[in-house]
């Protein structure tokens, strides 16, 4: 028996994705269109990228709220930087013509 046939696995976040999803939209729309590539390939390797270099910090979605939230200004900056240079290295050496 799988274990997602046996629980209920959705309730697992990831904050460190949810945080690279928001901080990615806010740099992404700090950039013009005519600048960067922002089409599906480019911008999913640009989260591949940054989701890499991070540390994942998963919780359980039902109590983890509180937890998390203590030193997310500290943890946002690493984020942030870490996706600015995401965002860099795919613009610099797109994945496509
Ligand atoms: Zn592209």
């Amino acid at each position: 028996m799988a274990l997602d046939e046996i629980y209920d696995l959705s309730n697992l976040k990831n904050h460190t994705e949810e945080l690279v999803f928001k901080i990615m939209e806010e740099e992404l729309e700090k950039i013009s269109d005519d600048d960067i590539c922002k089409c599906e390939d480019c911008v999913l390797d640009m989260v591949c990228i940054s989701l890499n270099m991070l540390q994942p910090r998963y919780r359980v979605s039902l109590m983890g709220a509180i937890y998390s939230t203590a030193q997310d200004g500290e943890f946002e900056d690493v984020v942030r930087k870490a996706v600015g240079e995401a965002i860099e290295k795919i613009s610099l050496n797109r994945g496509h013509d």
